[in-house]
């Protein structure tokens, strides 16, 4: 199974990238599985949003605690029906772009999800998550020309903390960057983790 670690802080359109992914996917690999660990302080609305998709979910409630660790997500992955199967796992960490990029979820690598309606210079703020990550994916980006988020010196401050990181454009809402999206998913899986 191959895991994918998704970090940002909330509201930056995580479970909306998902559900839009696992639609996308099963047109293009139908047989293949796929399976979401939700995180979140409390509610299983993630998980719940994540199901309706058809695809299976586990939320995990941290309650007070403010990131996944390794611990959570075994536990969450025996209760999927899945493994074994060679599918593919999202793991939706908590919203918080401080913590989680320090724990190790046996990922094959961090994804930090960045929604531009969030400050440019977010990756200059928490360096240490944009750092963590092999890609960046800015989402949201049908509300580009109602905004004045500075797109090229956000990927400037992206690069600044980590020059090698990729970055991607979507929209989940209206399906522009999706195609490239999930190239990007395929093609990684191929290349060990750093
Ligand atoms: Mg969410
Ligand atoms: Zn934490």
């Amino acid at each position: 199974v191959t895991a994918w670690n998704l970090v940002s802080s909330p509201g930056s359109g995580k479970t909306t990238l998902l559900c839009a992914t696992i639609a996308a996917l099963r047109e293009r690999a139908p047989q293949r599985p796929v399976a979401v660990i939700e995180g979140d302080q409390q509610t299983t609305h993630d998980a719940d949003r994540i199901r309706a998709t058809g695809a299976p979910a586990i939320q995990v409630n941290t309650g007070r605690g403010c990131h996944l660790d390794a611990p959570m997500v075994a536990a969450a992955f025996e209760r999927l029906p899945q493994h074994e199967s060679g599918g593919l796992l999202f793991i939706e960490n908590v919203g918080n772009l401080v913590c989680p990029a320090m724990w190790d979820l046996g990922e094959a690598g961090k994804i930090a999800i960045l929604s531009v309606t969030e400050g440019e210079d977010k990756p200059l703020k928490y360096p240490d998550m944009f750092a963590a990550a092999r890609l960046m994916v800015l989402t949201k980006t049908d509300l580009l020309p109602h905004l004045d988020f500075d797109l090229p010196r956000c990927i400037d401050f992206a690069r600044r903390v980590n020059p090698a990181i990729e970055v991607l454009l979507v929209s989940a809402r209206t399906g522009v960057g999706m195609d490239a999206w999930l190239d990007w998913l395929q093609l990684e899986e191929a290349v060990p983790c750093a």
